[in-house]
C-alpha cells in the first residue's frame, strides 16, 4: 500500500479538487503544502480552512516548487506546460492528478477489497452516461456511486464509508493526462471532437490522453462505431488478455456490438445463451430524454454494466430510474404549443449539434465565448431544422457569419447587450418567432463566462425568463 506518512506533498491548486486532495493527504500523514497562483477571496477562504487543519498554503506563487517536495499532486486546471511541472521534472519529482492519487490509495484500506472502476470519458455525454451507469448498477443491487469529474470527492469514496462494490467513474481528459497507472475494469470513450485543445496542445495529444482510459482494461473497451477515432484508441490500447472491443451504434448491431433494433436497445456482445444471438435490454422510450445522442449514452452505459455482469432487467430498470442533471436538454415549460428546452450545458459545437438534431423545428438561442471553435459544420448540419436564430454573447458574430454562409434563409436576430437582462430579451424575441409545434432551444455552442458566472446561471436565467413569460400569459384576461 502507498505510504505517504512524513512525505512532503505539494498540491497544485485549491478548489473542488485541490481542497479534498489536500485534506486526504494530510489525513494520511503527509506534510502538505498547497500552492495557488491566484490569491482572491475564495482562495483565501479555502486557505484559511486548510491552515486550520495544519496544511501549509502558499497563495500568489504557483510556479515555484517548494523545497523538499517529494511528490506533486495537481488539480485538473493546471496546464502540463506550467512552470511548476517543469521544476518538478528537473527535480525528479513525480506529478500525479487527483485521480491517480485516488487510484493508488484504493488499496490502502486493508479491511476491504478495492472496488473496481467502470470508467467513462468523451468530449460530450460523460456526466450523463456515468449517472446512467450508476443508476443501472444501483438497480442491480450493487453498492455504487457516480464519481470522478462529478461533484463527489473520489477520496471520500475510496477511503471513507460506506464500502462500495463497484464505481462509475467519469474522467475528463485533464484527469486522464495525470493518471498514468489507473487500470479500469472496463471503460468507454463516447466520442472525440476538438475541445480544450489550448490545454492539451493538439488534437493528437488530446486523443492520446483520452485513450489512456483503456490501458489495462480487463473485460471491455467500449467505443462508438460512428466515431472511428474512438475505435482507433481501443486498437492502440494495451489491455489485459481477453479484454474485448465492444462497439455501440444507433443502428442494428453486428456481433460484439450494442445497438438498436425496432426501438429496442439490444446487446449482441454479452449473450449467454448461444442460441439467442441478441439480448433485448430496454426500449428507446425508457431513455430520458430519448434523443439520439442520449440513446447512444444509454448504450454505452449498458455495455459497461453488462461487461460487469449486470442482468438485462436491471439495465432497463436503471435507465427508467435515471433523471438527467439540470441544464442538459431539460424541458423547462410548454405553452401556446411551444416547448422550451434548456441545454445550457451545450458549451461546444459538438454538444449543440446533438441537441439540435433532437428537434424538427427550432428557434435556436446561441452564442457566448467560442473558445476558438468554428460553426460552419454545425450550421450546415442543423440548417433545415432552424425556424430562426437568436444570437447573444461576445462571439455571436461568428455564428451569424456561418449562418449567412450556409443558411441565408434562416432569420437571425442579434442582441448586442451583455447585461444579465440579455437572456430575458432573447427569450422575448424567441417567443415572437416561435410557432406552434416549435421548440425554443437554448444550446449555446459556446462557453458562458462572457455574460454569466457559469452554464448553470445561464440556464437558470433562461428558465426564469421562460417561466415568467408563461405565467404572464395565463394572467392575461
Ligand atoms: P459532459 O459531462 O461530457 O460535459 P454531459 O452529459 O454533461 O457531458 O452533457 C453535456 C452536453 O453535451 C449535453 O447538454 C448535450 O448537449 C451534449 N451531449 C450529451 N451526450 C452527448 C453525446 N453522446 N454526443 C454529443 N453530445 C452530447
Amino acid at each position: 500500500a502507498l505510504d505517504l506518512a512524513g512525505k512532503h506533498v505539494t498540491v497544485a491548486g485549491l478548489g473542488v479538487s485541490g481542497v479534498p486532495a489536500a485534506k486526504a493527504l494530510h489525513a494520511l500523514g503527509a506534510r502538505v503544502t498547497v500552492v495557488n497562483g491566484v490569491a482572491g477571496e475564495r482562495q483565501r477562504a479555502e486557505a484559511a480552512e486548510l491552515e486550520a487543519l495544519g496544511v501549509a498554503v502558499r497563495l500568489g506563487d504557483g510556479d515555484t516548487l517548494p523545497d523538499g517536495t517529494d511528490l506533486v499532486v495537481t488539480t485538473p486546471g493546471w496546464k502540463p506546460s506550467s512552470p511548476l511541472f517543469t521544476a518538478a521534472a528537473q527535480a525528479g519529482v513525480e506529478v500525479w492528478g487527483d485521480v491517480e492519487l485516488a487510484w493508488r490509495l484504493r488499496e490502502s484500506r486493508p479491511d476491504r477489497k478495492a472496488a473496481p472502476w467502470l470508467a467513462v470519458t468523451g468530449t460530450n455525454g460523460k456526466t450523463t452516461t456515468t449517472r446512467m451507469l450508476a443508476a443501472i448498477l444501483t438497480a442491480a443491487g450493487l453498492r455504487t456511486a457516480a464519481v470522478g469529474n462529478i461533484g463527489v470527492s473520489l477520496f471520500d469514496v475510496v477511503l471513507g464509508e460506506p464500502e462500495y462494490d463497484v464505481l462509475a467513474v467519469e474522467l475528463s481528459s485533464y484527469q486522464l493526462h495525470w493518471a498514468p497507472s489507473i487500470r479500469p475494469h472496463s471503460a468507454a470513450v463516447l466520442n472525440l471532437a476538438p475541445d480544450h485543445l489550448d490545454w492539451h496542445g493538439s488534437m493528437a495529444a488530446y486523443a492520446a490522453d483520452k485513450g489512456r482510459i483503456f490501458q489495462g482494461n480487463q473485460v471491455a473497451c467500449v467505443y462508438n462505431t460512428a466515431d472511428p477515432e474512438t475505435e482507433r484508441l481501443v486498437r492502440e490500447a494495451d489491455v489485459e488478455e481477453g479484454c474485448r472491443a465492444i462497439g455501440f451504434t444507433l443502428e442494428a448491431p453486428r456481433p460484439s456490438e450494442f445497438g438498436v433494433v425496432d426501438g429496442i436497445l439490444v446487446d449482441r456482445a454479452f449473450v449467454e445463451d448461444r442460441r439467442n444471438s441478441a439480448q433485448e435490454l430496454a426500449e428507446t422510450a425508457d431513455v430520458n430524454p430519448p434523443a439520439p445522442h442520449n440513446i447512444a449514452n444509454a448504450l454505452a452505459a449498458a455495455a459497461l454494466a453488462r461487461a460487469y455482469g449486470v442482468e438485462p432487467a436491471a439495465v432497463r430498470e436503471g435507465l427508467r430510474a435515471f433523471r438527467p442533471d439540470a441544464h442538459r436538454i431539460a424541458e423547462v415549460a410548454a405553452f401556446d404549443g411551444v416547448t422550451w428546452v434548456d441545454d445550457s450545458k451545450a458549451t461546444n459545437t459538438h454538444a449543440a449539434e446533438a441537441s439540435l438534431a433532437a428537434y424538427p423545428s427550432i428557434v435556436w438561442i446561441a452564442g457566448g465565448l467560442a473558445k476558438g471553435a468554428e460553426f460552419d459544420d454545425l450550421v450546415v448540419k442543423s440548417a433545415d431544422r432552424l425556424r430562426a436564430a437568436v444570437l447573444i454573447g461576445a462571439d455571436r458574430a461568428l455564428i451569424r457569419e456561418a449562418l449567412a454562409r450556409h443558411a441565408p434563409q434562416v432569420p437571425v436576430v442579434e442582441l448586442g447587450r451583455t447585461d444579465t437582462g440579455a437572456m430575458a430579451a432573447a427569450v422575448a424575441v424567441a417567443r415572437d418567432r416561435a410557432e406552434p409545434g416549435d421548440t425554443v432551444l437554448l444550446a449555446p455552442a459556446c462557453a458562458s463566462m462572457d455574460m454569466f458566472a457559469n452554464y448553470n446561471q445561464r440556464g437558470d436565467m433562461f428558465a426564469d425568463a421562460v417561466r415568467s413569460l408563461g405565467a404572464g400569459d395565463s394572467e392575461e384576461p
